[in-house]
């Protein structure tokens, strides 16, 4: 049976060039790089070297990058740093409600353990409105964290503009960057960011590894306390294979994001077309044109998104519907609801997102099964005879 992978925001696979970069240290060169004799020397170079090449991606100091295992990590410690750091001087954080469910769920506990936290909403599009982000700033103010780019509907937020906000009010800037690395420029200077989160195995490296810039001069409590490792900023012997992967996956993003992109782009926009063209009643997710190049979350009304995903991965297609995180629950999609979607036309939501190894013939491939499998789903659905009556 075909194969078909259109799931690339929930993780991608390692690219073969990376899994090079990292095996040496699966093997040979198994030594900690906090020892002093030879067995640590090429595990340290390593560590230093992915250290110079993540810092590449963010335009930023070797310095200023923290290695962590995941981007939920990243998340949790800039939140939490800045959080334990700043409470003499205010309490209150600002995020969305559309955040990554490591963000949403840190906020959420930081809440219960008295901060204030404002949660902003999104329109249609699922974009905030900057000038209520501006008017929430308060002098208890101490972080904004808003993500660059949604994984559910590719919605990318202005995260240069929030940060002139941000810099402005002299509040501190985090921003969860995971769907957005290897996709869109990354420069941390031209975005105006204090901290910056992305993952390991969203960018064709292994799951298990991450990085965050911080910006020279900002403090943030640990939460891994232990050793020295990571300048004081994270305890914990290094995953030196994971971190091997990660700087040669930045190096191999900032070579390829141009050509990547274009391509993958193609496939999106066909795709859509494509849809469109075949099938009545759907409805695109997402801001139409501020949005990852990479993601095209469609819902089909009148039926239910995870029928679709059964019957598409029967066929061999691996899509999504949201996010892997919230799947297997029965609620809808907390990023769709929030952006005025009704809970039905919510559940009946597709995420295909696209990776470097899609080809045309994935995209016709779908557009060849998928709507039949619309067309059989929808006959069997009380909701569509009932919406076509209303109709008429
Ligand atoms: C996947 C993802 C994360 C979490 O990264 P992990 O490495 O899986 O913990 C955080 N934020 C966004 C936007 C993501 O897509």
């Amino acid at each position: 049976m075909k194969r078909i992978y259109l799931d690339h925001n929930a993780t991608t696979p390692v690219y073969p060039e990376i899994f090079k970069a990292m095996e040496p240290f699966l093997k040979d060169n198994w030594g900690n790089p906090s020892s002093i004799h030879w067995a640590a020397r090429e595990p340290r170079k390593a560590v230093d070297s992915a250290r110079e090449q993540v810092a590449g991606l963010f335009g930023c100091q070797p310095n200023e990058v923290v290695f962590t295992s995941s981007g939920s990590e990243g998340n949790n410690f800039a939140i939490k740093g800045i959080a334990n750091s700043k409470k003499s001087k205010g309490n209150h954080i600002i995020t969305t409600v559309v955040e990554h469910p490591s963000v949403l769920n840190t906020c959420k506990y930081l809440s219960r353990e008295g901060f204030d936290v404002t949660f902003l909403p999104v329109n249609s599009q699922g974009m905030i409105d900057l000038s209520q982000l501006k008017d929430s700033i308060t002098d208890r103010t101490i972080l904004i964290t808003i993500m660059f780019a949604n994984n559910e509907t590719g919605t990318i937020f202005p995260v240069d503009e929030i940060g002139s906000i941000a810099g402005e009010k002299g509040v501190v800037f985090h921003c969860d960057a995971v769907q957005a690395a290897g996709k869109l420029p990354l420069d941390v200077d031209k975005l105006n960011v204090d901290i910056l989160s992305i993952s390991g195995h969203k960018l064709y490296a292994p799951k298990g590894v991450g990085a965050v810039y911080v910006k020279r001069g900002v403090r943030l409590t640990p939460l891994i306390h232990g050793g020295h490792h990571e300048r004081n900023r994270r305890a914990g012997t290094e995953n030196v294979a994971g971190i091997a992967a990660l700087g040669k996956a930045c190096e191999v993003a900032l070579r390829d994001m141009e050509k990547e992109t274009s391509h993958i782009l193609g496939l999106r926009d066909k795709l859509h077309r494509g849809l469109v063209e075949r099938i009545d009643h759907i409805r695109l997710n997402g801001h139409p044109e501020k949005r990852l190049p990479t993601t095209l979350n469609v819902s089909f009304e009148y039926i239910e998104g995870e029928s679709i995903l059964l019957n598409l991965d029967m066929k061999g297609v691996a899509a999504s519907s949201g996010s892997a995180c919230t799947s297997g629950s029965l609620e809808p999609s907390h990023v769709l609801t929030s952006m005025g979607l009704p809970p039905e036309t919510a559940h009946g939501s597709v995420r295909f997102s696209f990776g470097k190894s899609n080809t045309d013939e994935d995209v016709d491939y779908v557009l060849e099964i998928l709507p039949p499998i619309v067309e059989r789903l929808r006959s069997m659905s009380p909701l569509y005879a009932k919406g076509q009556t209303l109709n008429r």
